[in-house]
């Protein structure tokens, strides 16, 4: 599917790919540029042989435009999976953050695994080119990708398009949030879900989100509430299910540890002692 002049997306319905379901809404490759010149690919998806064809097919659709790069937007295995069998087929350059390089190095031949700097201009075919932005979070290796002539924001796994993401360092995820409120894309082109038209709303509305989580676990810390269960139990919904609760505990631990970070809060290691017979 066309998404904007220089955008071209392939969506993967996981469940049609026998894949489970781990996200919900499926997920989107990127092919970027002029398909009668040269193109670069956003991520390359799950390792599942199904997925590369997939990509390999749209790619022929496409015409089979030379691919200057694969441009990575973090290590997860759902956005690395089919790099080795889609970098022989376009033999080109793999890009990605530094913090990946080693790693990819080991799947790839290392002298083709080139590392990413912040806010490099990736050119692609059409005279356009991507402004690679590094925005830990998700993941300390992810990279968000600009494409100013159409205000595409690429925004991998730190912005999906139906549901909140997974965070790994919350102020750091914060701080990169607050980097994408200084582009002013049309389209936030995520890697997983559908695309969001309205981007800037769908960014603030992540990061209001956010702080009201945060305001509401400190109001449960005032109030006298010192463990994770407790403040999961005073914040979420009575009715959160089963499954959602793990979910929800490990979302307060990683507020929790982004208000230590901040010197806003303590924390004290859990006692031990014999149980009286
Ligand atoms: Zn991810």
């Amino acid at each position: 599917m066309q998404v904007t002049p220089h955008v071209y997306s392939l969506h993967i319905d996981e469940d049609a790919a026998g894949a489970g379901v781990m996200h919900p809404g499926g997920s989107n490759i990127y092919f970027v540029g002029d398909p009668a010149q040269e193109m670069v690919v956003i991520d390359t998806g799950e390792h599942y042989r199904d997925w590369t064809q997939r990509i390999l097919d749209f790619y022929a659709e496409l015409g089979r435009p030379t691919i200057t790069s694969i441009l990575i937007t973090h290590g997860h295995g759902d956005h690395i999976g089919g790099v080795d069998r889609l970098q022989e087929a376009m033999a080109c350059p793999v890009r990605c953050h530094p913090k990946l390089v080693p790693r990819l190095g080991r799947i790839l031949d290392p002298d083709i695994v080139v590392k990413l700097r912040s806010r490099e201009t990736v050119r692609t075919g059409g005279g356009v080119g991507l402004r690679a932005l590094f925005t830990p979070g998700h993941e300390a290796d992810h990279v968000c990708y600009y494409l100013a002539p159409d205000r595409v924001l690429f925004t991998g796994d730190l912005v999906l398009g139906g549901s909140t993401t997974s965070v790994q360092d919350l102020g750091a995820y914060m701080n990169s949030l607050e980097l994408l409120t200084g582009y002013s894309p049309k389209m936030v082109c995520p890697a997983h879900g559908p695309l969001v038209p309205n981007g800037p709303e769908r960014i603030r509305m992540y990061i209001r989100h956010r702080n009201s989580r945060e305001q509401q676990i400190v109001a449960a810390l005032e109030s006298g509430i010192t463990g994770v269960d407790e403040i999961v139990t005073a914040i979420y919904p009575r009715n959160l299910r089963r499954g959602l609760r793990g979910a929800a505990a490990r979302n307060v631990r990683t507020h929790l540890a982004k208000l230590k970070d901040e010197g806003r809060i303590t924390e004290t290691s859990p006692e031990y002692a014999i149980k009286a017979q």
